[in-house]
């Protein structure tokens, strides 16, 4: 009987992963109560509710007649939606179980990806260009050639042209000294490299050692995934059992302090905001005080990032700064949100933050979304500065401390000896 539900919804629906995608992870009862609804009435009810409600992204398929009328095709992408399959078939009685455990088993709990897991998954852009091209032209053996198509995948790879030709050279060096001789050999020798290249003493984010909350402050051009990242955190940190405040002293745009307050709520953190057009520098004042009549450990304050009044974005990242060192002291960290997409041109853009403020750390973000992965070198090397955080992905759990051996096996997964 504990299986009537799985039966009646059919294990597909029962993945949490598509349970979650369809919002209907409020409760295993009222999942199991949708499904015994779908298998009575069938397609029909809920292609009628597609029409009527929301779905607009489906209604072309459904125009198209590829749209369906049964529970599967809710799940499906437009476009890919296959033939309905058969109903199941409704036994004439149905015994009802009366206890919420026979009725709704519990979910089995989605597989935790560990940190490792996670660097292999998402850094699959980079590891195209870098990891397999670099196994290729090795495979066919250690040759001025592949020497070449080896510099050529690290600059690709936006790990910056210095560097790479820096790397190569040192790795002719070591192949030939140590005997490296093979494609492996020559691999494990370039990871080497890589992790020696992203060696710094310490990224660990700061916190006050006094009474007072520690305070990060997060700045970058706006699309980089400032605030994202600080919702991220505040999600960690809160996780961690301490209490948050995030300022939305970003106020040129509206939209900014609203989405602020969107992980607030999610987060459970305090949310200092003022009207749009108020002063950034107003509103970090004020944040503190509340940090501190909350009970916050830690106040994360947002920043705008509009580069195209340089001049102005310099003073008012200045004043905020000021104001905050007043009341609290020397910030624990400066946090510069570099988007990992936009490559060598990201270093371009951090040097007009790196004007106006001391930053104290790299956040990197979009990881998983970029080809051009060795820009974490580059970053390191090029602003000398410690790429302390890493986005991953858009969702909350997808920032991760930067840990230079993981995202050097992930760069080189399922191609490097070890796998
Ligand atoms: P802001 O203007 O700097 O505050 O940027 P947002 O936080 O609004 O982010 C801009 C876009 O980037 C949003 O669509 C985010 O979901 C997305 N984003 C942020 N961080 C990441 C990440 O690590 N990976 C991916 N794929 N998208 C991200």
């Amino acid at each position: 009987m504990p299986d009537l539900a799985a039966h009646l919804i059919g294990p597909h629906l029962l993945d949490p992963s598509l349970i979650a995608a369809t919002g209907l992870d409020a409760d295993p009862i009222l999942i199991a109560a949708v499904g015994l609804i779908i298998a009575v009435f069938g397609g029909g009810f809920l292609a009628v509710s597609r029409r009527r409600g929301g779905g607009s992204k489906d209604d072309g398929a459904d125009e198209a007649g590829t749209g369906g009328s049964t529970s599967t095709d809710l799940l499906d992408r437009p476009g890919e939606a296959p033939e309905a399959p058969p109903l199941p078939e409704i036994p004439e009685t149905i015994e009802i179980p009366d206890t919420p455990e026979a009725i709704a088993p519990p979910l089995p709990v989605p597989e935790e990806l560990t940190l490792a897991e996670r660097f292999r998954q998402r850094l699959g852009r980079t590891r195209n260009v870098l990891g397999s091209s670099v196994a290729e032209l090795f495979g066919r053996g250690v040759t001025e050639e592949a020497w070449e198509g080896l510099e050529e995948a690290l600059i690709t790879a936006d790990v910056g042209v210095t560097a790479s030709l820096e790397i190569v050279e040192e790795l002719k060096r070591r192949s030939r000294e140590e005997g490296a001789t093979t494609g492996e050999a020559v691999l494990e020798l370039l990871k080497q490299e890589l992790r020696q290249a992203l060696e710094t003493p310490d990224r660990s984010l700061a916190r006050a050692t006094d009474d007072g909350p520690t305070v990060w402050l997060i700045t970058g051009v706006n699309g980089t995934g400032k605030t994202t990242t600080i919702g991220k955190l505040a999600a960690v940190e809160s996780r961690e059992g301490r209490t948050v405040t995030l300022a939305a002293a970003d106020t040129f745009r509206a939209a900014a302090a609203e989405q602020l307050g969107v992980w607030a709520e999610r987060t459970g953190a305090q949310l200092v905001r003022k009207d749009e057009g108020a002063d950034p520098a107003a509103v970090a004042y004020e944040s503190y005080d509340a940090a501190i009549s909350h009970g916050s450990e830690l106040l994360i304050v947002d920043t705008a990032g509009r580069l195209h009044n340089k001049r102005q974005l310099m003073d008012e990242l200045g004043k905020v700064k000021r104001v905050l060192e007043k009341q609290a002291g020397p910030l624990e960290e400066t946090l510069l949100v570099l988007d990992a997409t936009t490559g060598q041109n990201g270093i371009a853009q951090a040097q007009a933050f790196l004007e106006a403020v001391e930053v104290t750390g790299i956040a990197l973000t979009k990881l998983d979304g970029s080809s051009k992965g060795g820009i974490v070198v580059a970053v390191q090397r090029e602003l000398g500065l410690p790429v302390k955080l890493v986005g991953l992905g858009e969702e909350i759990d997808d920032l991760a401390p930067f840990d230079p051996e993981l995202f050097v096996d992930g760069l080189f997964a399922g191609i490097a000896d070890e796998d």
